[in-house]
């Protein structure tokens, strides 16, 4: 059987993500044995359909840049399975997997660190399309010239290297870079926190703008909630480790299930003085990954915590069409 063999039924799914574990391990002790883990991403399950935004939000630490970097497989998985494009893709290596990377690209934080200091900026995006393809100078610089337009760079940025740009402009080339191969996924790890609010609606709006014209699909990652709304389809709200809830945008904002989701929610500031809001102040700190906590992840911290979410881990269920939680109270 193919190493990438037919798996997901479902015509219009590009990524599903099937109890995906991502697992630290820690040594200690003479022999520098496995003593513990710490559980980055624990057992998530989600999809993303052909063209749609997914947004995955969460606190710093909550395991969504990790979910990320393993799906692109720039991590390991522990466990679990990665579907992309119908091929099961968890465990594909070598050449199979240098041809699936040509599929997906990555958006960073921090796009100077993410873009080599030494290179023209024309080298910068050609570089991928070099690896990949053969192309004639010409082409290949043609090619460029029209990808910089795209993200609304001057056609001069070729010659330049990325001290010479601004946060904006430099986050402009590596999405430059990142279209290079027409991928059909793109991960944006928070692709705007880096940049001042002045220029975030700007990327913001061109990156929506690219994804109409090049039919891409998002999984966009951002701690930020008003960001992730204006970007995204659909929700998934990560705690520690774990998806606790995951709906259209319109009900994640209008009618958050889930507890830790209504307490993100409702320290989103109300533009309006006049409306009248309950601001839910979560008790304590963010448990350790290493050791996390019984049963529901959240008890701890949560208001609503009765006996069983000590106990049980709830499961991540649809209770309401599109709408899935974890929590015991539904
Ligand atoms: Fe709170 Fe229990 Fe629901 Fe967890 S399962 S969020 S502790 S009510």
């Amino acid at each position: 059987m193919s190493q990438l063999a037919d798996m997901s039924p479902i015509k219009d799914v590009l990524l599903e993500v099937k109890n995906l574990k991502t697992y630290y391990p820690i040594k200690g002790g003479f022999l520098r044995k496995e003593i513990g883990a710490v559980k980055a991403v624990d057992d998530i399950s989600f999809e993303i359909r052909k063209g749609e935004t997914l947004g995955l939000v969460g606190e710093s630490g909550c395991g969504k840049s990790t979910a990320g970097r393993t799906i692109l497989r720039l991590l390991e998985p522990t466990d679990g399975q990665i579907i992309f494009d119908g091929k099961d893709i968890t465990n594909v290596r070598g050449t199979s997997l240098r041809k699936i990377r040509q599929d997906f690209q990555m958006v960073f934080q921090d796009p100077y660190a993410s873009l080599n200091p030494m290179m023209m900026v024309g080298n910068l995006v050609s570089e991928p399309i070099r690896n990949y393809f053969k192309r004639n100078e010409n082409e290949l610089k043609t090619e460029v010239m029209e990808l910089l337009t795209k993200v609304g760079l001057p056609e001069d940025a070729y010659y330049k290297y990325p001290h010479e740009f601004s946060g904006g402009q430099r986050q402009r080339i590596g999405i430059a870079r990142s279209l290079a191969l027409r991928p059909k996924l793109i991960i944006a790890d928070e692709p705007v926190s880096a940049l001042d609010v002045s220029v975030q609606s700007q990327v913001l709006n061109l990156l929506k703008d690219l994804q109409e014209e090049f039919e891409l699909t998002f999984l966009f990652i951002a701690h930020d909630l008003s960001v992730v709304k204006h970007m995204s389809d659909r929700i998934g709200v990560m705690y520690l480790g774990g998806l606790v809830e995951v709906a259209d945008k319109k009900d994640i904002y209008s009618e958050p299930l889930h507890p830790y989701t209504q307490a993100l929610i409702s320290a989103i500031p109300e533009p309006d003085p006049r409306k009248k809001k309950e601001r839910i102040i979560l008790e304590g700190d963010v448990p350790s990954p290493i050791n996390p906590p019984s049963g529901c992840t959240f008890h701890p911290r949560c208001r609503h915590a009765m006996p069983e979410c000590q106990q049980v881990k709830p499961a991540l269920k649809e209770v309401k069409p599109g709408h899935r939680v974890a929590c015991h109270l539904y």
